[in-house]
């Protein structure tokens, strides 16, 4: 097997079918001509995924998206649909039936949780929240009408690492449907294949995508799942835009070239951060201060540019301060784009078994791809903001 990043630079490229063209083709299309009432038989009755029918069934623009995500995760087969979150629920609805029970980590990206809540518990599909840190104890959870296991490591804004092979030994031999929001690691630093689980799922919005400006979903699935989520796609009507698969496409080419440094400059603002006094705690899995760091350190093969940090309580005003007057940190939901973010998070909103105990104010960064010392300086200067502000409060 060729190297990743090899893989990455040539997957799901066919130049010699497009005259040499390096990057596929951006096929826009709904009607799809035949050219014999026989094609026209034929090509339909094919059941063929990759044959070109109608604009919704997908084209080879499509086709290369889906064959380059599927060979980087090293699964049997990708679909692509238009958002991260649309991946997501037509993994989970094309697995589940009314009556069965979902395990879904406490750590869920939130709007996953929403989608529970007001679309599968009405549907009587029962969703039960489990601590990420649970291990081999989510044998204690199993029920006899449990279908789906629903995982994402590192969790959302809180990044506690899931020990996925205790789990994953623990339900073995039942018949329970395994899916893992991928999108922190990327297939480049998770391999949730190597792990046995059935469905990975990459918000290609994020990193694959890497520069802020299209939408995209995708479900990796295994030869178990494949042909259910390709069915369930068609029937819903799911689909993706040409012009964002392009850009997708385009996107991913430098995917490990991009990560590389937004890894570095995660890592250094995480340090440095470590060392301020008005941190509580950075939250960042490849420190070793991070409770699940061995589990990472086991697991994965790199981290990514987002992590959150906890710092002391303070009034709003100088909350603001520091956030107001950034120069090169965005405030903004989303990330995985070149540019470095910050968001201020409430976070037990959106925890019902394990909530975060500090008392303090969650932070979200995501390191872009600037230089890291503009970066602490810009932070730098937001903290002096901060604690001017705080005095000013005080006096
Ligand atoms: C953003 C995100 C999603 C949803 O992706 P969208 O493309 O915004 O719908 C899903 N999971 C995780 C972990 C995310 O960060």
């Amino acid at each position: 097997m060729r190297k990743r990043a090899t893989r990455l630079a040539h997957a799901g490229n066919r130049p010699f079918e497009t005259h040499g063209v390096i990057n596929p083709p951006v096929y826009h299309a709904s009607t799809i001509a035949h050219g014999s009432l026989d094609d026209l038989r034929t090509r339909h009755a094919s059941g063929d995924p990759r044959a070109v029918v109608y604009g919704r069934h997908g084209t080879p623009t499509s086709f290369a998206v889906e064959e380059t995500v599927a060979e980087l995760e090293g699964g049997a087969g990708a679909i692509a649909v238009s958002s991260g979150l649309a991946a997501i629920s037509m993994a989970m609805m094309s697995q589940l039936r009314p009556g069965d029970h979902v395990l879904v980590t406490d750590s869920v990206y939130a709007p996953v949780r929403k989608l529970c809540e007001d679309v599968l518990t009405p549907l009587d599909i029962e969703c039960e929240y489990y601590d990420p840190l649970v291990g081999a104890g989510i044998a204690d959870l199993l029920r006899e009408r449990t279908r789906m296991l629903y995982m994402e490591s590192p969790g959302s804004h809180t990044f506690e690492i899931m020990d996925v092979p205790a789990i994953m030994k623990a339900i073995a031999g039942h018949d329970i449907v395994t899916l893992f929001d991928n999108t922190w690691a990327t297939p480049l630093y998770f391999r949730p294949f190597d792990f046995g689980i059935d469905i990975s799922i990459q918000a290609a919005t994020k990193y694959l995508g890497g520069h802020s400006d299209l939408m995209m979903g995708i479900a990796v699935c295994n030869d178990a799942t494949l042909g259910s989520v390709q069915r369930y796609r068609d029937l819903i009507g799911h689909c993706a835009a040409p012009d964002d698969l392009y850009l997708l496409q385009r996107g991913i080419r430098t995917l490990d070239v991009r990560l590389q440094r937004h890894q570095h400059n995660a890592m250094v603002l995480a340090r440095w951060l470590e060392g301020r006094p008005e941190v509580i705690r950075v939250i960042h899995p490849a420190l070793p201060s991070h409770p699940q760091h061995d589990l990472w350190k086991r697991d994965f093969s790199g981290a990514s540019g987002l992590f959150s940090l906890m710092i002391e309580a303070a009034p709003e005003t100088a909350l603001a301060a520091l956030l107001d007057h950034l120069e090169l940190f965005l405030m903004g939901y989303s990330w995985g784009g070149y540019e470095s973010l910050i968001i201020p998070y409430d976070i037990n909103r959106h925890r019902s078994v394990r909530p975060l105990t500090d008392r303090g104010i969650l932070l979200r960064i995501h390191a872009g791809l600037e230089d890291a010392d503009d970066l602490i300086d810009d932070l730098e200067r937001g903290f002096a903001r901060f604690n001017e502000a705080k005095d000013q409060q005080r006096s």
